[in-house]
């Protein structure tokens, strides 16, 4: 049997250029439509076809992602490059930007561009002002003003994929540095808990290995605010 790519579906939707389809795709991924999510779209299927990639998550496309935001989300859907197969890499630089690279270094970079962003700001008040109210202020509203507002955006993301990427981004062919593949660590199993822990994350306390939460050290987080250090504590 030849093998196929769960990806089949997706990549036939870029090829007819459906990207009415890959929208609903990445909103499967997302929970939700929305104007940043129809960007992230949009600049995905525009750099998987200036380069002509097809993506299997073996890191043999890197898509280099600038902002945490749904932006990332509608990338991440279109490229098949994501967070757990290593060929998204994250730069917290807070941009809706992103670059698509093969692993020669060929790659595209897409940007928002703040004109298009701005005009697309003045249109539709009616979902700013609930825009406002539900998402900037965390006001409760009635669920008649929810669905309102979710019909609004999904209405907003879909229009979106009408317009010209070459006015949404600033777009430049450009050749990066790709980084090597992602390393293989051992793991080790922590004298604490008695999880396994990868080997670049343990800690050792008397020569016995530990993961990070059971010595209680700082590492790396990534939540809403971006990536910082600190110590996690759920419970
Ligand atoms: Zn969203
Ligand atoms: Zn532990």
């Amino acid at each position: 049997m030849r093998w196929r790519s769960p990806r089949a579906e997706i990549e036939h939707l870029i090829e007819a250029g459906d990207l009415e389809g890959l929208l609903r795709r990445a909103g499967e991924l997302h929970g939700h439509y929305c104007p940043y999510l129809a960007y992230g779209v949009v600049a995905g299927y525009t750099a998987v076809r200036m380069l002509g990639v097809r993506s299997v998550g073996m890191e043999e496309v890197l898509a280099i992602v600038e902002t945490n935001n749904c932006f990332s989300d509608g990338i991440q859907a279109v490229t098949g490059c994501t967070f757990g197969n290593n060929a998204l890499i994250y730069l917290d630089l807070g941009k809706t930007a992103f670059t698509l690279a093969r692993r020669s270094g060929e790659a595209v970079r897409l940007a928002l561009n703040p004109e298009f962003e701005e005009s697309r700001r003045a249109e539709r008040p009616e979902l700013r002002e609930l825009w406002r109210r539900i998402v900037a202020e965390r006001e409760r509203v009635s669920d008649e003003e929810r669905a309102r507002f979710m019909e609004l955006m999904e209405e907003e993301a879909f229009d979106l994929l009408h317009r010209p990427a070459s006015k949404m981004f600033i777009i430049r062919r450009m050749h990066i540095e790709a980084p090597d593949y992602a390393p293989i660590y051992a793991s080790h199993r922590c004298h604490g808990c008695g999880e396994l822990v990868m080997e670049s994350r343990a800690g050792l306390r008397d020569g016995k290995p530990y993961c990070l939460s059971c010595l209680g050290a700082q590492h790396p987080i990534l939540d809403g605010r971006g990536i910082y250090i600190g110590v996690w504590r759920p419970e």
